[in-house]
């Protein structure tokens, strides 16, 4: 099945406890697109860098089979830029800065080719542009979404024109309360799955993640991790698993959007082993493969009535 990304490349800075980065790789296309990448290829990717995007970083994701025809590269003008710190509580961060650069005029043109993409995924960046890619696609098989703060708090009438078109919501813990106005998490799902999407899921970082549909509740840990350096890229990353597996799948049974949750989880789980994007250049599907089984084990228990 096919698999199109929107959304953003960045050069992130990024302080934790344990070290820090300049002007490393990120943004929520690259993410989503290099982690869906073990489960489907080619990945389709459409995004817009300038001309300081290192080469380097596209010959990555070419070798990870992503597909760039529908990548824009504006060489006089500057890469979108993101800086945040985090402390030791890992669950939060500060953002200290949003450069939007090449996004403030942005426009995205999905190719020819691109249109008749089965499965869609709209990565963290203004939802207009997310909206703009889905009015150009030829009614794909799902589309799923993410969103976070700065946009809620800036886009919020744009962002709920955009729901409308999603049929699965992926956001983190603080940004569904803020979303929908509620600090309750299971009130604020129902708030939000009236809002458009038909599943809601629900990340709470080193909390695991929640999956909402109208009827059902799944509940899923984190994999517990001795060692976590930079959380950056987590939740884009679980998206990019979840995504990657429902395209591979092409099952949309809730028991396979659990699997798909699962799947989110273990990826996340490596991304935060390093800073930005370097767990996954040596990564291989037999390490997923094995930390999704390790998690079965971690969360099996028996049902056992003590009489
Ligand atoms: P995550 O940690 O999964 O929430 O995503 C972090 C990534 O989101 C970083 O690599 C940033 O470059 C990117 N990012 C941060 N703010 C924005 C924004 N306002 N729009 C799009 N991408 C962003």
């Amino acid at each position: 099945m096919s698999l199109l990304v929107v959304g953003s490349l960045a050069l992130d800075t990024v302080e934790t406890p344990f070290g820090s980065v300049q002007d490393a790789l990120g943004g929520s296309a690259m993410y989503i697109s290099t982690v869906a990448s073990y489960f489907v290829t080619p990945v389709r990717m459409v995004g817009v860098v300038g001309g300081d995007f290192p080469k380097s970083a596209i010959e990555f994701l070419e070798s990870r089979h992503v597909d760039t025809e529908g990548l824009q590269i504006i060489e006089k003008e500057k890469t979108f830029r993101w800086g945040g710190r985090y402390h030791y509580d890992l669950n939060a961060r500060d953002t200290l800065f949003t450069e939007l650069n090449v996004f403030e005029k942005f426009n995205p043109v999905i190719p020819e080719s691109y249109k008749s993409s089965t499965y869609v995924c709209l990565g963290n960046i203004d939802p207009v542009l997310q909206r703009r890619v889905v009015e150009q696609l030829h009614k794909p098989r799902l589309v799923v979404g993410d969103t976070m703060n700065f946009w809620i708090d800036r886009r919020y009438e744009e962002l709920k024109k955009t729901l409308e078109r999603m049929d699965i919501l992926i956001i983190n813990d603080s940004e569904a309360r803020l979303l929908a106005q509620e600090p309750n998490l299971i009130r604020a799902s129902r708030k939000i799955l009236k809002m458009g999407p038909k599943v809601i899921i629900i990340k709470k970082g080193e909390h695991g993640a929640l999956l909402f549909t109208e009827k059902t509740f799944f509940s899923a840990p984190a994999f517990p991790l001795e060692n976590i350096y930079d959380p950056t890229g987590a939740g884009d990353t679980f998206a990019g698993g979840f995504i990657g597996w429902i395209a591979r799948t092409d099952d949309l049974s809730e028991e396979n959007l659990r699997r798909a949750v699962i799947y989110g989880s273990t990826l996340a789980s490596f991304c935060v082993e390093r800073f930005s994007l370097e767990r996954f250049k040596e990564l291989s599907y037999l390490e997923i493969q094995d930390r999704f089984h390790e998690f079965r084990r971690l969360t099996n228990f028996d049902d056992l009535t003590l009489s």
